[in-house]
């Protein structure tokens, strides 16, 4: 495994996406996604340029921010239970895997009780498959009229996962739909609410991703082969 070379590969090709798309390369962050990989390996993410590591669970987080720190720029990118909201809030960037005004609420309480605003996406199901955490399109407006009035939060944009075995056509139409569904929201200029980032695309989709307009995309398996 080459850590250091995958990520030049990788990066290669979200430029040349990016270029496809008549894009600006430098407006992508590629996330590290660390979550099947050691701290050492994650050091090694590290010593490459890339300082935005992803984990999926909180304890697998919580294991490598003891080794690594505040260094990397850390997203928590899986499911989250209310009740581990308080072992992470003050030491993640950005959260964004937030699927439920539900664990908004919890973050807030959190976050507002540390005397802080924590960063979070919105995650949602824009494909309906029923295996994919992720609020449904229609709850869009209900939800964030409530997230915009918790002061504890900042809402900077959107998180969707593509189906696991979606073609090209269908995979494109999710990230076309979240990108459609963020210029929605950004319309209805609730206070509180930024749709800076759009979150979608991993290893086997980047690319789509981004020529739909990711800004923030999540690579694990591409890094660590
Ligand atoms: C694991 C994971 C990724 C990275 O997936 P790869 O296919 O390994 O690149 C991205 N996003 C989420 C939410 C994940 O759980």
């Amino acid at each position: 495994m080459n850590i250091a070379s995958n990520i030049e590969t990788v990066q290669e090709k979200i430029r040349c996406a990016a270029e496809k798309a008549g894009r600006n390369p430098d407006e992508i962050t590629l996330i590290a996604v660390t979550k099947t990989v050691d701290s050492e390996a994650a050091r090694q993410v590290m010593q490459a340029g890339v300082l935005d590591l992803g984990e999926n669970r909180v304890q697998s987080f919580l294991d490598k921010y003891e080794a690594l720190g505040d260094e990397p720029r850390w997203h928590i990118i899986g499911h989250l239970q209310t009740n581990k909201v308080k072992y992470i809030i003050g030491k993640v960037q950005l959260i964004h895997s937030v699927d439920s005004l539900h664990l908004a609420e919890e973050i807030n309480k959190k976050a507002l009780a540390l005397g802080l605003s924590q960063d979070i996406l919105f995650q949602f199901n824009i494909s309906g498959e029923t295996s994919k955490s992720g609020a449904a399109e229609e709850e869009a407006e209900r939800i964030f009229e409530a997230l915009s009035k918790l002061q504890g939060i900042s809402v900077r944009g959107l998180m969707t996962m593509a189906p696991l075995l979606a073609d090209d056509s269908e995979t494109k139409q999710v990230f076309a739909g979240l990108r459609k569904l963020s210029e929605k929201i950004s319309n209805w200029q609730y206070p509180n609410i930024s749709m800076d980032y759009l979150s979608m695309g991993m290893s086997g989709d980047f690319e789509a991703a981004i020529s739909e307009g990711a800004n923030l995309v999540r690579i694990g398996s591409a890094l660590f082969k």
